[in-house]
């Protein structure tokens, strides 16, 4: 099969690309590289793979959809913190609007599309572990803009035909993880032996999941997910802030000096992710623990950096 990825030279993008093309499946790669964080980052993800530069929002989308048979949709603008003020628009035109012109494309290109969508939708959620029929309260301009999106596939799944299942990610890290998530800092401060900003007391927890697992569990829901639905893709274990850095410390065998700031808006208190939908469905589970995924983000940071 042939299958385009869009945002693939970004971090969770890339390792799906690679993977489709380990699987023997054809790959071509859409990303318009911005500027949200460094793009040398972006380039080095995208190399060796097959991507196109371009933007959702005006390439020419049918003639990049005529030659594929389903479609991973990971572009957009992730990010909590920055949808707060006048970066909002990114988040609207990035999110809202290019799904917007993705989903209308594949509908008459008769196209599934698995497309990224995130736990920021739950907010502070109703119950823990939180399944997907909870009440999605997003706390972060981000999170409405994701909700916007899985309601936009809705109303074309309803009058158009699309075929489209979302995925809700849960905090996904490993190597390649973008540098305004928590552990690649962490890591790279660890490593430069440098100090490392916290937001917060560090009590948050969240449901990490290991990016080999997050695209184990998207490629599932190209083969197997049901029409018009959502599923939980979030790691098994729940870690607090304060013990995923405990563990750092450990795997990297040094002290982390840590900088305390005020918890960030938008920042929710804890996700835990009730993936029963996703192994019922999918036939799909996390599998790598935190200890292990944190070792192989530890060990591409340290490469990277010595890299020349
Ligand atoms: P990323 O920023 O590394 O990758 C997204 C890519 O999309 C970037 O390379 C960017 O240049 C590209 N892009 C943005 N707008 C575009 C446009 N209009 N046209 C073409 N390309 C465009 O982010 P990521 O962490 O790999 O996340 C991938 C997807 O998963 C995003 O939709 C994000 O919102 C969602 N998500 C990620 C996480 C996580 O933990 N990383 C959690 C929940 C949801």
């Amino acid at each position: 099969m042939r299958y385009l990825v869009t945002g693939a030279a970004g971090f969770i993008g890339s390792h799906l690309t690679e993977a489709l093309l380990e699987q023997g499946h054809d790959a071509v790669g859409l990303d318009s590289f911005t500027d949200y964080y460094d793009t040398v980052r972006k380039r080095e993800n995208a190399a060796g793979l097959d991507v196109v530069e371009g933007d959702l929002l005006d390439v020419d989308l049918d003639a990049l959809l005529d030659s594929v048979d389903g479609v991973y949709h990971l572009a957009g603008q992730p990010g909590v913190r920055a949808s707060f003020g006048p970066g909002f628009e990114h988040y609207v035109s990035r999110n809202v609007h290019a799904s917007a012109r993705l989903f209308e494309s594949a509908a008459r290109h008769r196209l599934r599309v698995v497309y990224a969508s995130s736990s920021s939708v739950y907010g502070d959620a109703e119950t823990y572990p939180t399944g997907e029929d909870a009440l999605p309260r997003p706390i972060s301009p981000y999170g409405v803009t994701k909700l916007c999106v899985e309601h936009l596939a809705y109303a074309h799944a309803r009058t158009t035909g699309l075929d489209a299942v979302g995925v809700r990610y849960f905090t996904v890290y490993g190597p390649r993880q973008r540098p305004d998530m928590a552990f690649t800092p962490l890591l790279e401060a660890l490593d430069a032996g440098v100090p490392f900003r916290l937001y917060g007391d560090g009590s948050a927890s969240r449901s990490f999941t290991f990016v080999a697992d997050a695209v184990v569990g998207t490629i599932a829901a190209m083969a197997r997910g049901r029409e018009g639905e959502l599923y939980n893709i979030g790691g098994g274990e729940e870690a607090a802030m304060t013990d995923a850095i405990a563990l750092a410390e450990r795997i990297a065998d040094r002290e982390l000096h840590v900088e305390r700031h005020g918890a960030a808006a938008g920042d929710v208190r804890r996700t835990r992710a009730d993936v029963r939908k996703a192994e019922g469905q999918l036939g799909w589970r996390p599998t790598t623990p935190l200890a292990d995924g944190l070792r192989a983000q530890w060990e591409w940071v340290a490469a990277r950096v010595a890299a020349p």
